[in-house]
């Protein structure tokens, strides 16, 4: 099976005719091929979605009343239900997430898709009080045509989350999802074009970051990038944004930290914290992948959760097992390549999962592991693993614990586990990053939260009302009427 990219409601051959190998990751053999796009094709894209807004507001997407827009919306988050299953098994297959977690991305994307459609009649600008004889208002204008560099770890939910705010502010979209992971966003273009959606409102790319990724962030006619991945590649976006004042919104990924005091509730937080390490095999930007405990319950904690690690188990996604494989040989060999070198220094491994028997060789398994006093300069302890791996370690007192949980180069997500309701409230001041969670992790996923980094897991904020702000321009009007 060959996909095509996705422009203007067509399915359209690549420009230089090369296509990418699809890889089952659960087997390790291929199954499809995407279209390599090149710069060629980026334009095309891009100006399919010009021709959508059109050169005076005119385009059939940019005349669109905000209530048909926001009816359209509401429309494909319905089409998108109405297939969950078909998307699910897309997505499940081609990055190798357990089938029950690519069902929950597709309803959360469906709840994104709604969320952004309700809040299209509710942008407004202002009118500000000023000088005697003027009428100033500021209006929120559409941005343009808008890029989306998309990851592989949850394509459909940062579709969801980008694409579907951008789409509510107004502008057209050009996305380019990660080449392990493009089917499910392939899928979703041709739905919203069934839907309704016009021609050149939404566009894929598919293809290789450093081609058709590096010709959509480079790409004159692109004013905004989101990006969502790496921290090397965030810098090179960032940097070539830079060249023409494109504004860009990074979600570069973390090592957050889980802080358990010892008056948690501890049948309450430790399944939260396992499944903040394990879901989505560890790949997930948000993951909780340090723990830092008082010391008074740290052996009791080392010692429940290595009894749930050695119960892990990770197998295909049919299986719906605790976790599928990771997303392709690389992540494999990176994950890998940690869990060794962190033995070699001489860490301690507490406990570690299994692949079950039925699992293919072939496939990029990892097992669950659990370090215990893991020094908080090593390796381990600083950077992304991006896998099934969570780095244990010991604290004393809470000045302790907020130095070691902002002792990373990132800031992206905390998790604070105590019943002293004042200590809650004063480590969410302190801690460094986006999102800090209070006897929960995640809260469910939150649409409505806005979410984004500080330090080195970026800027600029997505979900919730913020990022549909983030996605207009805002124009003042001064009317001098005396
Ligand atoms: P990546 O950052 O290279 O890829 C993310 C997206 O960027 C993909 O769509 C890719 O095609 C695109 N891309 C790659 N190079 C590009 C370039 N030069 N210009 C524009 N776009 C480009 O990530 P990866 O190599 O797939 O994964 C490596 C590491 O990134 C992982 O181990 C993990 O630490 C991190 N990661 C983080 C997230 C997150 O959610 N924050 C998601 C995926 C990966």
């Amino acid at each position: 099976m060959e996909y095509r990219h996705y422009i203007a409601n067509a399915h359209v051959a690549p420009d230089g005719g090369a296509f990418v190998d699809v890889i089952d990751p659960s087997t390790g053999e291929p199954f499809a091929a995407i279209a390599r796009g090149n710069a060629s094709d980026i334009d095309r894209a891009v100006a399919a979605a010009q021709a959508a807004l059109g050169e005076a507001v005119d385009g059939p997407w940019a005349r669109l009343s905000p209530v048909d827009r926001s009816n359209l919306l509401f429309d494909f988050a319905a089409a998108v239900l109405k297939h969950g299953d078909e998307l699910a098994q897309l997505e499940a297959r081609d990055t190798g997430k357990a089938l029950k977690t690519a069902r929950t991305d597709a309803a959360v994307l469906a709840r994104y898709l709604r969320y952004y459609a309700g809040c299209v009649d509710k942008l407004h600008g202002e009118t500000l009080p000023y000088t005697t004889g003027f009428t100033v208002l500021t209006v929120r204008e559409p941005i343009g045509v808008t890029g989306h560099i998309i990851p592989w770890n949850y394509p459909m939910q940062i579709f969801g989350r980008s694409v579907g705010a951008s789409l509510a502010a107004g502008n057209a979209c050009v996305v380019k999802p990660a080449e392990d992971a493009s089917l499910s966003i392939l899928r979703l273009a041709e739905i919203a074009a069934e839907t309704g959606l016009p021609s050149g409102a939404l566009n894929v790319v598919t293809g290789l970051g450093g081609e058709a990724g590096a010709a959509l962030s480079a790409h004159k006619g692109i004013r905004h990038i989101s990006f969502t991945g790496s921290t090397v590649t965030g810098a090179q976006v960032a940097r070539a944004v830079a060249e023409r004042h494109c504004p860009a919104v990074l979600e570069l990924g973390g090592k957050s930290p889980q802080l358990v005091f010892d008056d948690a509730d501890l049948d309450e937080a430790l399944p939260v914290i396992l499944n903040a390490i394990i879901q989505n095999a560890g790949q997930t930007c948000s993951a909780g992948s340090r723990l830092l405990v008082q010391r008074g319950i740290y052996e009791t904690v080392i010692e429940r959760l290595s009894e749930r690690f050695a119960s892990l188990r990770a197998g295909p996604p049919a299986m719906d097992l605790d976790m599928g494989p990771l997303v392709n040989a690389k992540q494999q060999a990176r994950v890998r390549a940690f869990v060794e070198s962190a033995e070699a220094e001489g860490l301690r491994v507490a406990a570690r999962g299994t692949i079950a028997v039925e699992a293919s060789r072939g496939g990029f398994y990892h097992p669950a592991v659990l370090f215990r006093d893991v020094p908080p300069h090593s390796r381990l302890a600083q950077e992304e693993v991006f896998g099934p791996v969570l780095a244990a370690m010991p604290f004393d007192t809470e000045a302790d614990a907020v130095k070691l949980a902002n002792g990373t180069e990132y800031g992206l997500v905390a998790g604070v586990w105590t019943q002293d309701a004042s200590r809650g409230l004063r480590l969410a001041r302190k801690l460094q990053a986006g999102q800090v969670f209070i006897n929960n992790y995640g809260a469910g996923g939150g649409v409505e939260l806005p979410f984004g980094g500080v330090k080195a897991s970026g800027h600029g904020r997505e979900k919730g009302f913020e990022a549909l702000l983030g996605f207009t321009s805002l124009k003042t009007v001064a009317i001098r009427h005396g």
